[in-house]
């Protein structure tokens, strides 16, 4: 039988403690199903990427962001099988940026743990919480506080029955690649996707089926989905964009889909933002192919980039 919302949440509490996060340990409990149908849980607290932390510490930011992995995107990159239609069970609301990865990684509903609301986030950042439930809200994802001991749920973003499930503004590339992948062929591939997509940004990145099946997967930046442009006005007041960055979102593709990254196959049309490049790490990515590295979305880009090449963390081809 299946797991209550309370004893799911339960885990992700239960682990909360061995996060290396001094002030804000943060957990995340992801359960769904497999291709086959199979259940799977996993539990994932925030956490700096292994070779950031060897490298150069905890104290330091990385193109002006913290290099944590929040725990809503640790769980969702580990995810042993498709996050499509899985549900989160969080220790603490989540921040837009999380909003938008649970989103685009097909994810079906949002638990919070009622003790998360009176922590910092909750208390002190209160119009980026609004922007989180607005961002749910828009996408169609119901959110619900979780009472562990008295077992009961809180709706508090609510779904009309007819809501017309909102998608992608141009749907992904996603196709097999023949035989085994190739650096040239790779190249080729996502150089002729750029042309054709003519996006201001995208990305492509090559992922594997759980049966071992090379799959290209191409796409653009832009609004996550449920936003449009007209919606941009949500997110003024806070210091987050309704923009999903397309590595960002290829990575998130890949765990919709149940498609484990392959990071040797890594291709962005500018340099990446300093939060797609610090989630690269921690996927595991050691060498980015960037078309051109004149263009980035703001200094940051170049500054985060400039850290993790110097200290060998990221190369560039
Ligand atoms: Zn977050």
């Amino acid at each position: 039988m299946a797991l209550s919302p309370f004893k799911l949440m339960q885990q992700a509490v239960d682990i909360v403690q061995l996060s290396q996060h001094p002030t804000h340990p943060i957990a995340a409990t992801l359960a769904g199903r497999d291709e086959n149908d199979e259940p799977y849980i996993i539990s994932k607290t925030n956490t700096w990427p292994r070779a950031i932390d060897d490298a150069l510490g905890r104290e330091i930011k990385i193109g002006g962001s913290s290099p944590t992995i929040h725990a809503e995107v640790a769980a969702i990159l580990a995810a042993p099988g498709k996050t499509e239609g899985a549900e989160i069970f969080v220790t603490d609301p989540p921040c837009p940026n999380c909003a938008k990865n649970i989103i685009e990684a097909g994810i079906s509903a949002v638990y919070i743990d009622h003790k998360g609301f009176g922590k910092r986030f909750a208390t002190e950042r209160e119009k980026d919480l609004k922007l989180t439930y607005a961002l749910f809200k828009d996408a169609g994802i119901p959110v619900f506080e979780v009472f562990r001991e008295k077992e009961e749920l809180k709706q508090l973003v609510k779904i009309k029955k007819d809501f017309a499930q909102p998608t992608y503004d141009r749907a992904p590339l996603i196709r097999p690649v023949n035989g085994e992948p190739r650096i040239s062929e790779f190249l080729r591939d996502a150089v002729t996707f750029r042309q054709e997509y003519n996006a201001e940004s995208c990305a492509a990145i090559i992922a594997h089926s759980p049966s071992g099946e090379a799959q290209f997967i191409g796409c653009e930046g832009g609004n996550v989905i449920g936003q449009t442009r007209d919606s941009r006005k949500k997110s003024d007041s806070t210091k987050y964009s309704l923009n999903m960055e397309p590595l960002n979102r290829a990575f998130m593709i890949a765990a919709r889909y149940g498609l484990k990254l392959d990071p040797d196959y890594v291709f962005t049309c500018r340099v990446p933002t300093p939060r797609e490049m610090v989630n690269s790490v921690g996927a595991g990515v050691r060498d980015i192919l960037i078309d051109d590295c004149e263009q980035g979305r703001d200094e940051r880009s170049f500054e985060a980039l400039e850290v993790l090449q110097e200290a060998d963390i990221l190369t560039v081809r």
